[in-house]
């Protein structure tokens, strides 16, 4: 028999995603803000719902992947909110990136009407989402996490248990806000390279596959090379991110003062019209068309 799953959120990410559940047999049932980000799921076989609550219906399992937490709250709640569509028992997957603390929250109120939960961040993008190649980070149950474990497979290519609810996001705040810091100590150290008479080509070629750098730059080199920014992980989630790793840093009493500044950055590139490019863009607004 074919598993029925539910699914909601549709951007870059979600959008992929089901597609590959789609694609590996799963009956799929969709929703999304903006109805147009389902055409081609709905072409390919995907049932549409009208509401939230309409794609949770009689689903054992219900994924979101959704911007922030705010996003999420607006589909859980209300007549139209997928908590009003879950059955008791069943299990709603987040994967959407938000903090361990909105986690927790949206833990208790499931578990209030008998909905079994897990966070479940990605690392990856948007080539690894449509390839099926992301990385979860899962917070949950042993027995919860075998049962989503066969769609984890088709979407991804890597589990990391990290524990109960709530710990796969607090692992997605640690590696999201050395993600963002890195970007922003390589753009930096290329400045001022630049600056002191260093050519772009062997600042790159130095600094990218070094030992000083970080791996996931390489595949960030065309873009910076190009400026050419396509969004992959746009520019305003990782702000999103940072904001959201400083909350969880001042609830747990960690010190997080080059994340909050990188955070700053960012908002002042997201000020300047780079928020819907991809987030390497923080290269190109640190400084590298000062004298162009
Ligand atoms: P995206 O393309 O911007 O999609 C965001 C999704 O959230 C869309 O379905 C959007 O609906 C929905 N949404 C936004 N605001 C909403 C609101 N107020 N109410 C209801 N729905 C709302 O972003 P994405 O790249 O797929 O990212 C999704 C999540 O994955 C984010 O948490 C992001 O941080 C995380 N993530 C992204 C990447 C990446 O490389 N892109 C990698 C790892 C993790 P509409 O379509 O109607 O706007």
């Amino acid at each position: 028999m074919t598993q029925k799953v539910g699914f909601i959120g549709l951007g870059i990410m979600g959008s992929r995603m089901a597609a590959n559940l789609l694609a590996a047999g799963y009956e799929l049932t969709v929703h999304n803000r903006s109805k147009d980000k389902a055409t081609e799921l709905i072409a390919g076989g995907a049932m549409w719902a009208d509401r939230p609550a309409e794609a949770a219906q009689d689903q054992a399992i219900l994924i979101t992947m959704l911007a922030h937490p705010e996003a999420v709250t607006s589909m859980m709640n209300g007549d139209n909110g997928f908590l009003n569509g879950l059955s008791e028992g069943a299990l709603w997957v987040d994967c959407s990136t938000v903090n361990p603390s909105f986690v927790k929250g949206a833990a208790h109120i499931a578990a209030e009407l008998g909905i079994r939960y897990i966070d479940a961040p990605v690392a990856g993008s948007k080539p690894q989402a449509a390839q099926g190649e992301l990385v979860f980070f899962a917070g949950a149950s042993d027995e919860d996490l075998r049962e989503v474990s066969p769609l984890f497979e088709v979407m991804g290519s890597r589990v990391v248990h990290t524990g109960l609810p709530g710990t796969g996001s607090a692992l997605k705040m640690v590696i999201n806000s050395m993600l963002a810091m890195s970007m922003v100590a390589f753009s930096e150290a290329v400045a001022l390279g630049e600056s002191l008479g260093i050519s772009r080509e062997t600042l790159f070629n130095t600094l990218i596959g070094g030992p000083v750098t970080a791996p996931f730059l390489a595949r960030k080199r065309e873009m910076m090379e190009s400026a050419e920014y396509d969004m992959q992980f746009p520019l305003r989630w990782m702000h999103k991110d940072l904001h959201l790793a400083s909350i969880s840093a001042f609830e747990s009493g960690a010190a997080m003062p080059m994340a909050n500044a990188a955070k700053e950055l960012y908002q002042l590139a997201l000020r300047s019209g780079y928020g819907d490019q991809d987030f390497a863009a923080i290269f190109d607004f640190v400084g590298h068309h000062s004298d162009e």
